[in-house]
């Protein structure tokens, strides 16, 4: 009983991100259609085509970073819940986000050597992660450093995994707002993001708390149940 519960709490958490994820891709898929549409008028000035391409471009590329925020949650063998070895799973994260850190002049700090596990969908768990990281990185656009590490609290059979960057912060407000969906501050964002990562970890029954100060930097604890 107890499980079926669960089970359909975690169906409702999925079912809500697909439903909202289909509606942002679909409409900058529906511009594209127009703007091809528009593009195969054979009078159409060059300014013109130049001009609709670009759109198009800048349209296929939102669509392709909603997807992205979202990615391993649309793999239907993202529903497989098993025992995720942290470490593991930190490692794997920072040399997702390693490229792009490289980037933007960020250096990324793991510290995840305490044997550690806990239950979920390694997947979605991990494009939780890499979700934070993202953000965390964008939050350095002149370089900084983005450290991934965790403390286990024995006593009451949970672990920290504590994710924070020396970036631009957050105030009051933006703290508040952070996870409601389509909330960005970014001009290609998708506000996406960190919806997916309040999910998650939701559905892992854990716990998020963001502490930031602006110009000074962010941190996410989470806190989850030991395996
Ligand atoms: P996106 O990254 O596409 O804007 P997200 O849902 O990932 O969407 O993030 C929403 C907003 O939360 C960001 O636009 C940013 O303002 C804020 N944010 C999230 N993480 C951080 C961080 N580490 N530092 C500063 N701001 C952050
Ligand atoms: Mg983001």
């Amino acid at each position: 009983m107890q499980e079926d519960i669960i089970q359909a709490e975690k169906m409702k958490v999925v079912s809500e991100i697909a439903a909202s994820v289909a509606h942002e891709v679909r409409n900058p898929l529906t511009s594209v259609r127009g703007f091809i549409q528009l593009m195969s008028d054979p009078v159409l000035s060059e300014r013109k085509r130049k001009e609709f391409s670009a759109i198009t471009l800048e349209e296929l590329d939102r669509a392709e970073a909603i997807i992205s925020d979202y990615l391993s949650l649309a793999k239907p063998q993202s529903e497989k819940l098993e025992p995720i070895l942290l470490g593991e799973s930190l490692t794997k994260a920072s040399q997702i986000l390693s490229s792009y850190a490289h980037l933007q002049n960020v250096e990324i700090i793991t510290d995840v050597k305490l044997p550690a596990t806990v239950y979920g969908s390694k997947s979605k768990f991990r494009q939780a992660i890499i979700n934070i990281g993202k953000n965390a990185i964008e939050a350095m656009p002149s370089g900084g450093i983005l450290t991934l590490a965790y403390t286990v609290n024995e006593p009451n059979r949970t672990v920290t995994i504590t994710i924070s960057d020396t970036g631009i912060g957050m105030n009051e407000d933006q703290l508040k707002r952070l996870g409601a969906p389509y909330y960005t501050t970014k001009d290609k964002g998708t506000g996406l993001g960190t919806m997916v990562i309040f999910s998650v970890i939701r559905g892992m029954h854990g716990k998020l708390d963001v502490r930031s100060k602006v110009g000074a930097g962010t941190t996410y604890f989470i806190t989850l149940p030991l395996n």
